[in-house]
């Protein structure tokens, strides 16, 4: 399967630094592996910048959130329609800062992954349990139970991307043994096999140093990134370890 890497740039940087960012990956993927999907969420603010930055590159835009109605009295929240207004082809849902920062719930993951949906995106949900859950042995049941309550009907290999990101490997610098990775993965993909050949990237502390390492994995079938991200030759070296496996 084609490997994914995406960006998450979260909460950070300027106008600036999203213009100059963007012309640094596209520089660079212009002479980077083919064989591989790149895609950056960067914030809201800076998706027309970002956006206009990537016209006519095959590197994909999307967002990070989005709200569950197609439109109305939201204060503060964004649709899944404006960003595909925007050019946004995809959108991260259920990432685990905000399942933390927010209060979301799975069953609020699947209602916002199906507005997505309903408007032509790609819906990247996340999935990943906390250091405590895998102490306890727990890692594999919560992580299905987020899979059936946060992926909707009608989601399917051509509109979801499941992304695996151990809540305790994110930002951390820590990464969990290729073997546990796989065995995941492995699971997920029982998890969804009726929706078809779903792509699951690994999301956690990837970096240029263990990118290839990870994206061997089978099963792995590319990466989310945040921190590394931010820095354009260490994204695109995550995508070159990606290039390996594909
Ligand atoms: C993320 O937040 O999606 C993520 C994987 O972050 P980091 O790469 O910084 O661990």
């Amino acid at each position: 399967m084609r490997p994914l890497v995406a960006g998450n740039w979260k909460m950070n940087g300027s106008r600036a630094m999203a213009a100059s960012l963007v012309a640094e990956i596209r520089t660079l993927a212009a002479a980077g592996p083919a064989s591989v999907d790149l895609l950056v969420c960067p914030p809201f603010p800076y998706i027309p910048e970002v956006g206009g930055g990537l016209a006519g590159s095959a590197i994909a835009l999307g967002g990070q959130d989005c709200h569950m109605a197609a439109a109305g009295a939201h204060t503060g929240d964004v649709s899944a329609a404006m960003l595909a207004d925007l050019g946004c082809s995809h959108v991260i849902l259920g990432h685990s800062e905000r399942r933390a920062d927010h209060g979301e719930s799975s069953l609020l993951v699947a209602a916002k992954a199906k507005a997505a949906i309903d408007a032509g995106l790609t819906a990247i949900v996340c999935v990943g349990e906390t250091e405590a859950e895998r102490d306890a042995g727990k890692a594999e049941n919560i992580v299905e139970k987020q899979i059936i309550e946060s992926v909707p009907a009608g989601a399917n290999s051509s509109n979801l991307v499941i992304a695996y990101e151990p809540v305790w490997a994110i930002g951390t610098g820590r990464t969990p043994s290729v073997a546990d990775v796989a065995a995941m993965h492995r699971h997920i993909r029982s998890l969804v096999a009726d929706r078809g050949p779903v792509r699951v990237l690994y999301g956690g502390s990837v970096k240029p140093a263990n990118a290839a390492e990870l994206m061997a994995v089978a099963e792995v079938n590319g990466a989310l990134v945040g921190g590394a991200s931010l820095k354009a030759a260490d994204f695109m070296a995550i995508a070159a370890g990606a290039a390996v496996s594909a």
